[in-house]
């Protein structure tokens, strides 16, 4: 069949999937292409959601227009696929025939509530934070579970609103991934804040029904406001039993090919086969939904199916990073300093890669990726 009649099917309308279907016209595909999206406010990006989206009195999620891209949209969920028939079914039992099909369904917030508790607040979706946005405005007290970057996040809105906000954690705020050097400056920053942390020994109960608080060393806490931070969880019910996906996610290879012939993934709702690593972040998946786009095509890839860079903006500072995660020991400061808030930090790794980070201070994404990069390779050639 010639590419251009091959009908390409993308599940999830995220920005993996959005990605994956521009990227599909750009490199030629005339053919159909439909893509399947569950969330009743469409597509648009995440990562505002839990900045100015969240503190922001009615403020709109940022939206994007396929519109020149001649794609069939299906406003659905996906609920199974017949690999054998090659045919995703959606919930009102319409089913979409397809010769290549590229999941990116993403992920949804891990809960921690009981089966039956009601109430429990998270923050993934457009929905999520208008909901999330109306309980700030009555809110005095609230208690964030987890200090993730997300959980982070939510805390700065709470402080911007001049809410009494409880983090608890198992670890200091983003330790895991940044390491003790970057944690330690911003749990100093949130104490300035009026942040309080708590540390937890073990999991963290909800209490009440509706939640109301948490249970914590044989005590129980209550706030007016509790939200789960508490990580994401690939969003794979719908491939039960083709062999796409296992427990971790659907695994995909350096060019997003999964175990099933014809059948692709990118974003949040996959893992490295390679490493068993999930990486769910925003530049990962536009470089996988481009990676994944070209190898539905049966064409080279246009860049590698990793992005180390992230961000997060955490009590009015921006945090940009650039290269491997998690971080551990002291950096070297280029340029600032961490006393005035402001710092550009390299970090050399083991192996021989850099990771960059601007704590702080404005500076281009363009050139932290360049330091990184450069850097790298004079640690690697011992210059
Ligand atoms: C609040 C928030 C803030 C973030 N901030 C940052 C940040 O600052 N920096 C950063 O690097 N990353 C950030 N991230 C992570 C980043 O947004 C994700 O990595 C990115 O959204 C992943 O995109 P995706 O398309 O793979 O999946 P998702 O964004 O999860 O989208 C998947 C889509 O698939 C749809 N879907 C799911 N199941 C089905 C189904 N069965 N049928 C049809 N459709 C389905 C969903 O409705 C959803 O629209 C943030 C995430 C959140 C939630």
């Amino acid at each position: 069949m010639s590419l251009g009649g091959r009908r390409i099917v993308i599940v999830g309308d995220s920005i993996a999937g959005c990605t994956a279907a521009r990227e599909l016209r750009a490199r030629g595909h005339n053919g159909a292409l439909t893509m399947i999206g569950a969330d009743a406010d469409g597509c648009y990006a995440r990562p505002p959601l839990s900045k100015h989206v969240l503190k922001g009195e009615g403020a709109e999620a940022e939206t994007w227009d396929l519109s020149d891209l001649d794609v069939t949209t299906v406003a659905d969920r996906a609920v199974s696929v017949d690999t054998d028939r090659r045919t995703v079914t959606t919930t009102d039992g319409t089913d979409v025939p397809y010769d290549a099909l590229i999941v990116a369904t993403g992920a949804s917030a891990r809960r921690i509530a009981g089966p039956n508790q009601l109430g429990e607040n998270v923050l993934r979706t457009f929905a999520d934070v208008r909901s999330l946005r109306s309980k700030l405005d009555s809110a005095r007290t609230a208690i964030v579970v987890g200090a993730g970057f997300l959980g982070m996040e939510v805390a700065s809105a709470c402080v911007a609103r001049g809410i009494e906000v409880t983090v608890v954690d198992v670890d200091p705020p983003l330790q895991r991934l940044l390491g003790s050097f970057l944690s330690d400056a911003i749990a100093a920053r949130a104490q300035d804040s009026s942040i309080q942390f708590v540390r937890a020994d073990g999991p963290v109960a909800l209490t009440g029904d509706p939640v109301a608080g948490i249970e914590l060393h044989d005590r129980t806490r209550t706030a007016d406001l509790v939200v789960t931070c508490a990580g994401d969880v690939p969003e794979t019910d719908w491939l039960d039993g083709t062999g796409i996906a296992d427990s971790h996610g659907v695994g995909i290879d350096e060019l997003c090919t999964t175990t099933v012939p014809d059948v692709y993934a990118a974003g949040d709702v996959t893992y490295s086969r390679g490493t068993s690593a999930r990486a769910p972040f925003w530049s990962n998946a536009v470089a996988q939904g481009k990676v994944a786009a070209a190898s539905a095509l049966g064409l080279e890839p246009t860049c590698p199916p990793t992005d180390d860079y992230f961000w997060t903006e955490i009590l009015g500072l921006s945090i940009k990073v650039v290269g491997p995660l998690p971080l551990r020991g002291e950096p070297t400061i280029l340029e600032g300093s961490m006393d005035e808030g402001s710092a550009l930090l390299q970090w050399n790794h083991d192996d021989g890669r850099t990771t960059i980070v601007a704590f702080g201070i404005k500076k281009p994404v363009g050139l932290l990726r360049r330091l990184a990069r450069d850097s790298s390779v004079s640690t690697k050639q011992g210059i």
